[in-house]
């Protein structure tokens, strides 16, 4: 089984390493990954500059490149490129954070395993809920990965652009299970924090602390802090269909009409 491996932490990330070593019990590894942190980048792709692809092999993973671009472009060159046969998995992690509810817009992991589901691969995205480097916690997760990619190569491969999104707590419980999700709720504080630069130019800092999560079940957010794996399907088509359903709508428009006096309804007010 031919793998491909990238993230978004960059190609020293120590959770990319760890994802390797558990993918190579499986299959033939190639990393492509970014030269350096592209968190929360989404799915950006570069269409406007050059990217190079640097080898950055080591006796333990002989296919190692790193690229001088985004998440989605290492997905892309390591499907469509570098890889010397067909991709059958492309994973993308481990991320040294969390990708719960909303935050997968943001999430430049995601976005790889994304492009992994255009491109027809079958595609995971994993997380760890929080940054660490302690070796014990990168273990046990490793452990975990590899029975939770046995677990997902032992189902049916998903419809046509599905994708995987994983998420494991550091504090895993002594026998956790994989829990299948909906993404929950995520809130962050919306604050701005306004500094001066030397010259006295006000400069930002946006995203604020730390997120607060819901509590419905069933989600996520709360799966993890329970100390269970989450296992949430996504899918690319982000069609709201009830919505669309409602909306239906063959509303003609005539573009001679007058431009009328602006609208005041649904201001709310007195
Ligand atoms: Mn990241």
């Amino acid at each position: 089984m031919q793998i491909l491996i990238t993230n978004d932490d960059g190609i020293h990330a120590t959770g990319l390493q760890i994802l390797a070593e558990a993918a190579s019990t499986f299959g033939d590894v190639l990393i492509v990954a970014p030269h350096e942190e592209r968190s929360a980048c989404s799915h950006a792709i570069t269409l406007h500059a050059p990217l190079r692809l640097l080898p950055m092999h080591t006796p333990a993973m002989p296919q190692r490149f790193a690229v001088n671009g985004t998440p989605t472009d290492c997905a892309y060159l390591g499907l469509h490129e570098v890889s010397p046969r067909p991709v059958d998995l492309l994973l993308s992690g481990i991320n040294h954070g969390p990708n719960l509810g909303v935050d997968v817009l943001y999430s430049g992991t995601v976005a790889a395993a994304m492009e992994g589901a255009r491109a027809g691969v079958r595609s995971v995205a994993i997380s760890l809920n929080k940054r660490t480097q302690d070796p014990a916690v990168w273990q046990r997760t490793k452990r975990a990965v590899i029975q939770i990619l046995a677990w997902i190569l032992s189902q049916p491969p998903l419809p046509e652009g599905r994708l995987l999104n994983v998420n494991l707590p550091v504090a895993l419980a002594e026998k956790p299970s994989i829990m299948i999700t909906r993404l929950g709720q995520v809130v962050y504080p919306p604050e701005v924090d306004t500094r001066r630069d030397p010259k006295g130019g006000a400069y930002y800092w946006i995203g604020g602390k730390g997120p607060v999560y819901g509590d419905e079940p069933g989600t996520d957010c709360v799966v993890i802090q329970e100390g269970q794996i989450s296992v949430t399907p996504l899918q690319l088509d982000l069609t709201d269909t009830p919505t669309l359903q409602g909306l239906r709508s063959k509303r003609q428009l005539d573009l001679d009409a007058e431009i009328p006096a602006r609208d005041r309804r649904g201001e709310g007010g007195a």
